[in-house]
């Protein structure tokens, strides 16, 4: 034991991230992005700006459009309706959280189904549920899939474990596991005995947002960890929710956090918009 192949998320990106620029370069119009943001959550600021110089560095037409914190709704989907009415932009994506005035719901069934490269519309979200995955699917458990496929993970009726049933990431993660024919198991905070269900997962897939909070003996000797969470800690670093240096003892493979799930994030943001570009233009 004690050693884990583990999952380099940054590499894995950034040849996915070639590979669009290559295919972005190959068009003869450039697919566009725009990302709204409201207010200066901190988080938010630093995300929407690394989501858009990955999109110009893969040769995406990017721009960010931000609002003030007590924007009202109506501001927003104004600003929605203006972009799901511009025949040159191909995706939209409103960064969450928003402040409490603006309802996350009513915002997300707003955008144009077509441009919703976050694949949280209800339309996107019901297709992935019927078992389509050839529509837009939320970023980061495609990427999950991509990290998976790479690592040359089994998937056909291996037992998958996802901990979190979020509508970003939990549950499109299990109608994924589901299309690829995993034995699927969602599990949550209400979940009796979550050690006890994560040991018999030879695909663990951990979003909670609680740091650390699998263990090593959580995980079943051979099985794939990935760590989706992306936590905090007291002292400022950053954590997933898998405790790395034990768990990579057990298990086979593994992605670190930070450097596992969040560079595939942004990759796949810039993958939706080139397929929701290429989709809308009937190629
Ligand atoms: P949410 O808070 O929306 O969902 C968390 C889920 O975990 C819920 O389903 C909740 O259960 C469950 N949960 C919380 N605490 C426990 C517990 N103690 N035991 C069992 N289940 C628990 O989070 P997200 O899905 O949005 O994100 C999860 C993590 O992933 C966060 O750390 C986030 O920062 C990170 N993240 C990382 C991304 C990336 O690109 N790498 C992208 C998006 C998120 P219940 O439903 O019962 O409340």
């Amino acid at each position: 034991g004690g050693g884990a192949r583990v999952i380099d998320g940054k590499a894995v990106a950034a040849a996915l991230r070639a590979e669009i620029a290559r295919r972005v370069a190959a068009l003869p119009f450039r697919p566009a992005l725009r990302v709204i943001r409201v207010g200066e959550d901190p988080a938010s600021v630093v995300y929407v700006r690394t989501k858009d110089r990955a999109a110009l560095a893969a040769g995406l037409d990017s721009a960010t459009i931000v609002l003030p914190a007590d924007a009202s709704e109506a501001e927003l989907l104004e600003t929605i309706a203006r972009l799901n009415a511009d025949p040159a932009v191909d995706g939209i994506l409103v960064q969450l959280p928003l402040p409490p005035q603006i309802r996350p719901t009513v915002v997300i069934e707003a955008i144009d189904p077509a441009k919703d490269v976050d694949g949280f519309h209800p339309l996107n979200a019901g297709r992935l549920a019927a078992g389509r995955t050839d529509g837009l699917i939320p970023c980061t458990p495609k990427g999950v899939m991509h990290l998976l496929r790479h690592a040359g993970v089994p998937l056909a009726g291996a037992r998958a474990v996802v901990l979190g049933r979020s509508q970003i990431v939990g549950r499109p993660m299990a109608q994924l596991l589901l299309a690829a024919d995993c034995t699927v198991t969602v599990a949550h905070s209400r979940t009796r005995d979550l050690p006890a269900e994560c040991r018999r997962a030879e695909i663990l897939v951990a979003a909670v947002g609680r740091a650390e909070m699998v263990r090593g003996d959580w995980i079943a000797p051979g099985a794939a960890v990935i760590d989706v969470g992306m936590n905090r800690l007291p002292d400022g670093r950053l954590t997933g929710d898998v405790a790395f240096a034990e768990a990579r003892q057990v298990a086979g493979w593994i992605t670190p956090a930070p450097g596992g799930v969040g560079p595939m994030t942004v990759a796949c943001l810039l993958e939706n918009t080139l397929e929701a570009a290429l989709a809308r233009r009937g190629r």
